[in-house]
Order: C-alpha cells, then structure tokens, then sequence
C-alpha cells in the first residue's frame, strides 16, 4: 500500500530547518553529464550540503535522517516551463480536435460558469499531480487571481504569469493600469515569483505587447507569451483571414477596423520590443531559419510542450534545430486540456520514445534549461553544493536490467520522492 503524503511547506519549514536529511538511492544523477552509483545527497535547512556516494558523505554523528530511496533515481526536481494548473479539472472534457480554433472556443466554453471553487479545485489538483511526477517548479499562466492565491500556499517553488489579454489597441493603457494594480496587491517569497504573459498574437495588440515589455523591464519582471502555435496563426498575421478572425468576432474580441500587420510571428514579435526582456516563447512550432535567428540573437528560450504538439497534431517541433543554434529549450506539459498527465518525467518518456535524441540532452532540457528559461539557475536545476534541495526520486523497475537512462525512460518508471528547498513534499 502506498502512502501518500503532502505537507504543507510553512509547517513542516520551522522544524527541518536545522536539521541534516540524507537522500540515497542505487543512482543519483546531480546533473546530465554526471551518474553516481549508490549516490546520496545531504540537505541542509533548504540547502543542498554535499553530494557524491553515500559512503563519502556519511558522516553519523551529523546525520538526523537517512531516507533510503532503494532502487531509484536521484535526479535535480524537473521544472514544467509552460503548464496552466487551472484547466486540471478539463482532462478529458473537450473533444479531441487538431482545429486549435475550436479547440479553443471549447475552452472557453466549458469553463464560463466556473467560480472561486471550481478554479480552486482545478489549481490544488494540478499541484499534487505536479508534486507526485517529481516536479518542482512550475511556471504557471494564472487565467484569474486564484491561480496566485492557491500557488503561493503550494510547497512548490514557482512563477506564476499573469494572463493578459486584449486585442484593442484603445484598451492598452487601461489594461496594463488594472494588471499593475492587481499585481501590487501580491507577496512573493523565496519560493514564489510573479510574471507576465501576454497571451499570444492574436489575442493582445501590439501597443499592449510594448507596454508589457516596458513595465517588465522597468521591474525586472519575467515575461511569456504564446507565439509561432499554429499555421492559422501565421496565416491570421501575415493575412488578416483563417479561422482565427472567425473566432475572436464570435467571442466579440477583434475591432472592425483591425488591420494585420503583415508579418510571420516572430519577426512580429520582434517589433514588439519584447525580445529584450529575454521572455520564454511558448511553443514556437512553426518557425523559419530567419525567426530562429532572431530567437538566437534576443537570447529568449522556448517552451517546448512535447505530448500537447502531438495532441494538436502538429509534426516536427523543430527543438533539436533550436538547441544546435544554442536556444534554451526547456519542457512544459501544456495542461490537461490537451495532455494526459502534468508530469515531465512522461515528456521525457514520450520524446526518448519518438526521437533519436541522447538521453542526457532530455534530462538537461528538463533541468538546467528549465532553470535557465526561468532566471532560476542560482537556485535550482542541478544538484550541487550551496544550491536549493530541489530533488525527485524516480522508482526504477526491478526487472529492467538496461543503462541507467534506458531505466529511467521505460514506461514502469515512477516518481516515488519530490523535496522542494529541503521540504519533503511528497514520498510514495
Ligand atoms: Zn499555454
């Protein structure tokens, strides 16, 4: 029988604090190019205090605690760079579609009657389901302010993006005003940071992308956005027609008068100014070798949603190109509504699966890049001396007998352990 167990960070914070917790496992990976055997980790408060095999680190009189994870994986906590938490609740109720229209239009459909409690719900599953697969952090897209107010009680670390969407070029001004407003009202912490996400090209204007860009560097505020999804989102800028401007008249969000600016996506974003702030861009399924440059030169990273892709039946998410460029590309798990789980450790799975890609450049993307897209590669990402103890402990079959990365991609792997800045907050 498993027992599952999340504790909640302010209570279990006070009395770690002082005390020195040793994680050990058959294996321990502190980073993609390293593999201990019999590895440990000692953690210290929210600190990690020495890593390498468990006999080098055993020191008995110093130890309060040894947590023996048996025949697993020590790996850094993985990092989910895109994922919206408050559509948890929407797993299996849209239709299939790869019309990312309609898609959409269902979305936003199937959650119009939902209040404080609905979203919680969605928000407090998508959590645990995040802690259990060993994530941890996430960055977040709060639709509404409950996604910053369920967050900031999670043991997760986090930045959470605030959503912002409004095509009308008149409604700029007023729209960033509100956001100010609503963010000021927010306190973050160690664990907790707060971001902007205009939504995506065909939901915001582009007087409201330069505003964001400005107020986010002003306050050194993290940035994302949605951009390079879809055809028709290419075909919406260069050409003003597709389905998305059948779409955003039926939900009464596109002026009359809206002219497209006659550009692919990125070079439009480019124009934006928004490339400065070194934002995250989320998917970036369909982009020329003219936008990568451009990616390469603003120094941005990509989110890179593996299984959502397949979902919406895009093909050949050009990551590899992007990573041979030297992008950051990190991995996010899109949400529910186009995903069958929150967990990276599956994204990872999924991509060892249907690609010919080396095992150690999965695990980075899936740590370090994460940490890097984030801002966050002082604090976590790898398991190294002085950093936080963000770590996740993968369950290994007892029957598998391949290398260490075969084992930990095979589909009978398991997250059995998730600590967040020396807060156990999850052990199978
Ligand atoms: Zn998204």
């Amino acid at each position: 029988m498993l027992e599952t167990r999340i504790n909640k960070m302010k209570t279990k914070e006070t009395t770690d604090k002082e005390l020195m917790i040793v994680v050990k496992a058959k294996y321990l990976i502190p980073n993609p190019d390293n593999c201990i055997e019999n590895g440990a980790v000692a953690v210290k408060g929210t600190r990690i205090h020495h890593v390498g095999t468990f006999d080098e680190i055993k020191v008995p009189d110093e130890i309060d605690k040894i947590i023996d994870l048996g025949n697993a994986v020590i790996l850094p906590g993985l990092i989910n760079i895109h994922t919206h938490l408050d559509l948890t609740n929407l797993h299996n109720r849209i239709k299939p579609t790869t019309n990312f229209t309609h898609w959409v239009f269902q979305l936003v459909g199937s959650r119009i009657r939902w209040k404080e409690a609905e979203y919680n719900t969605s928000i407090e599953k998508g959590i645990k389901l995040s802690i259990e697969s060993g994530t941890t952090t996430v960055a977040d897209i709060a639709n509404t302010e409950y996604s910053f107010s369920v967050l900031k009680k999670s043991p997760l670390r986090k930045v959470v993006y605030k959503e912002i969407i409004a095509l009308n070029p008149d409604h700029a001004k007023d729209v960033l005003k509100k956001t100010q407003s609503e963010l000021s009202a927010i306190t973050t912490d160690d664990l907790f940071r707060i971001g902007l996400s205009p939504h995506a090209p065909y939901s915001v204007s582009k007087e409201l992308y330069q505003a964001i860009a400005q107020f986010a560097r002003e306050t050194d505020t993290p940035v994302c956005t949605h951009i390079a999804e879809t055809r028709d989102e290419i075909e919406f800028l260069t050409k003003g027609t597709g389905s998305f401007p059948t779409l955003l008249r039926q939900l009464r969000a596109i002026a009359d008068n809206w002219q497209p600016p006659g550009l692919i996506p990125i070079q439009y974003l480019n124009e934006t100014g928004i490339f400065s702030n070194r934002p995250i861009l989320i998917h970036c399924n369909y982009v020329t070798d003219e936008e990568i440059s451009l990616i390469k030169f603003s120094g941005a990273s990509v989110a890179f949603c593996p299984r959502s892709h397949h979902f919406f039946g895009h093909t050949n998410h050009p990551f590899q190109k992007l990573l041979d460029n030297g992008i950051n590309v990190g991995l996010g798990t899109d949400s529910l509504a186009s995903n069958d789980t929150l967990s990276i450790l599956d994204e990872m799975k999924f991509l060892s699966l249907h690609h010919a890609i080396l095992p150690n450049t999965l695990l980075t993307m899936a740590t370090v890049n994460g940490a890097k897209a984030l801002g966050l590669e002082s604090k976590t990402g790898q398991i190294k001396e002085g950093l936080q103890a963000d770590l996740c402990g993968v369950g290994l079959s007892d029957t598998h007998t391949g290398n260490i990365y075969s084992q930990l991609f095979d589909a009978a792997s398991k997250n059995i352990f998730t600590m967040v800045a020396g807060n156990i907050c999850y052990h199978a």
